[in-house]
């Protein structure tokens, strides 16, 4: 199964999230939002440096519709800046808020990108839960071949720091790895959830 972290480069929770992933051995996939990236390439060239794999999450965070040109500046913007800040040339796509059918998720198909999207969903951005409900969200969801959805940016991250090491560790006891997103892919066991990936 892979865990996937959304919204960063984020001060504070960012470099939290890598301590525990380094802390459990876990190699994970980041999600980055250009912006973020253009504000904190240190962090990001961390994330990279630490073994983790990472995706694009368009340049503002755009979720309304989005013409051609729109979607490509969303799109291309950031995955050049994730190359230049750090030497990484991405073809992961996640579409911000899921949406599939405001233009990015077209444009990025037709750039050869695979739209990630996610089969487990931990709820973390949601005031409702507790970090001992983003745990039970995730393990009453996840399977063989699960794409985890949490965040390390967007705003206060507490709940989601405080739910991570208690979550690897019941994940690992169940008998999950945890994989990058590219290696779950070239695995060929990603789970079937219709919305896990998309694309060529
Ligand atoms: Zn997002």
């Amino acid at each position: 199964m892979a865990l996937t972290f959304d919204d960063g480069p984020w001060p504070g929770a960012t470099p939290a999230v890598l301590e525990i992933l380094a802390h459990e051995g876990v190699r994970a996939t980041f999600f980055w939002i250009g912006q973020q990236l253009e504000r904190y390439p240190d962090l990001a060239r961390q994330v990279v440096t630490e073994g983790h794999a990472v995706g694009n999450h368009t340049y503002s965070h755009r979720s309304a519709a989005s013409p051609l040109e729109v979607a490509a500046q969303e799109i291309e913007r950031t995955s050049a800046l994730i190359e230049r800040v750090t030497g990484v040339r991405t073809t992961l796509f996640r579409p911000p808020g899921g949406h599939l059918e405001n233009g990015l998720v077209k444009y990025a198909l037709e750039r050869g990108y695979v739209v990630v999207m996610w089969s487990a969903l931990s709820g973390d951005t949601d005031p409702k839960y507790s970090a001992a409900e983003i745990v039970n969200n995730v393990l009453g969801r996840v399977r063989a071949g699960s794409i985890v959805l949490l965040h390390d940016g967007g705003g206060d991250r507490s709940r989601t720091l405080a739910a991570l090491p208690e979550l690897i560790e019941r994940l690992r006891a169940e008998g999950y790895r945890f994989v990058t997103v590219p290696q779950l892919l070239e695995s060929g066991e990603v789970d079937t959830h219709p919305w896990a990936t998309t694309g060529p």
